[in-house]
């Protein structure tokens, strides 16, 4: 602690990411990225930029990234804010609608960001308990003072709320702003985009990251009605008046018209998550139905701590939540066959051995 930091700084508690390992023999299970690369198209897109276009500024306003943004959702580009991926569009949105003195909602197991930015910017909060079943209490997320914030799916159960249940609970609170934290939404939830025209408190966020394979260029994008939009647009301008860099503004641009490759890593994905779960199953682990890239699995005849920390030393990465609510349970994120059927084989060669 320093003692030229301001009261900001001393009283932080920044976010803790999931393990970065740099050795290339690590299967790296843990941070819920995409295992396949980007389109071939995308990475051209890229080097182009590097090569001609590094001594200009970048377009600040991003105006053909948010047409072939509102183009793809079926808005229009006042709709579209976009920033250096949803984490920060996330801070934007905390800052231009939730209150200091007006506690928001959001689940008790849930993004781990979220009690990060509302103890930076000073908003309180209740974290709401999930059903016993993991799903998320849609009723008491219906009525709040300062506002809703999930994911959908949540993160790390996988779990996804139906378009209905989203709708009560937008319904519960007309004059509060809820976030629809949509990052792994591809993977086979239903997106409220569709509601945006209907509900002017509806904010919808969503990231490259993960269904587009670009997690390292960090581009995610929110939808939502022209005022929101620009609540956003002030709130960054005050920070930086350029959204992205040209680099990521080429791949993004490039990534979201490339439909082609982008549904078929999004099918093997899938296809992937749906053989891994059963095989898990047949372990005897329980799994919940995941709508993610990602599983949230309960091992059973092993701790999920031991678990996690035995891969760990035999070079697989997997996440651990020392947490109360979810203390039993380990998340593993969707990797190529290859590298799922490697780990079931480890994780059954573990269930058999004496240790
Ligand atoms: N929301 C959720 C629920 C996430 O898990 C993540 C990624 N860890 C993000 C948002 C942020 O993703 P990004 O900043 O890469 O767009």
């Amino acid at each position: 602690m320093s003692k030229f930091w301001s009261r900001t700084a001393r009283e932080a508690k920044p976010y803790i990411p999931g393990e970065q390992p740099n050795e290339s023999q690590i299967i790296k299970l843990n941070t819920n990225e995409n295992p396949y690369p980007p389109s071939p198209n995308t990475l051209e897109a890229m080097k182009e930029v590097v090569n001609e276009g590094l001594r200009k500024y970048p377009t600040p306003t991003v105006d053909s990234l948010k047409r072939v943004i509102a183009n793809r959702e079926g808005v229009n580009s006042e709709q579209v804010f976009v920033g250096n991926g949803s984490d920060e569009v996330l801070a934007f949105a905390f800052q231009a609608f939730f209150e200091a003195n007006e506690a928001i909602k959001f689940p008790s197991v849930t993004y781990s960001f979220y009690p990060v930015y509302a103890n930076l910017y000073g908003i309180p909060y209740q974290a709401v308990t999930l059903n016993d079943d993991f799903t998320i209490d849609v009723e008491a997320m219906k009525q709040s003072i300062g506002g809703v914030i999930f994911p959908n799916p949540n993160a790390p159960t996988g779990l996804a709320l139906r378009l209905y249940q989203v709708e009560e609970i937008l319904q519960g609170n007309p004059n509060n702003v809820v976030i629809v934290d949509e990052a792994y939404v591809e993977f086979g939830a239903e997106s409220a985009v569709e509601l945006v025209e209907q509900y002017p408190n509806l904010l919808v966020t969503k990231t490259l990251s993960k269904s587009h394979a670009l997690a390292g260029i960090r581009v995610g994008y929110a939808i939502g009605q022209e005022d929101l939009i620009e609540g956003l647009e002030r709130i960054k301008n005050s920070f930086n008046s350029y959204t992205i860099n040209s680099v990521s503004l080429a791949g993004a641009e490039t990534a979201l018209s490339d439909d082609a490759y982008y549904r078929e890593t999004l099918e093997r994905v899938i296809n992937t998550r749906v053989w891994f779960k059963q095989s898990l199953e047949e372990l005897g682990f329980e799994v919940l139905d995941s709508k993610a890239n990602f599983l949230f699995v309960k091992p059973t005849g092993v701790e999920a701590e031991w678990l996690y920390l035995t891969l760990k030393e035999r070079g697989f990465y997997i996440r651990y939540f020392d947490k109360p609510e979810v203390r039993g349970y380990v998340r593993i994120s969707i990797g190529t066959d290859e590298e799922m059927e490697r780990l079931l084989n480890e994780i059954s060669n573990l269930l058999n051995s004496d240790c």
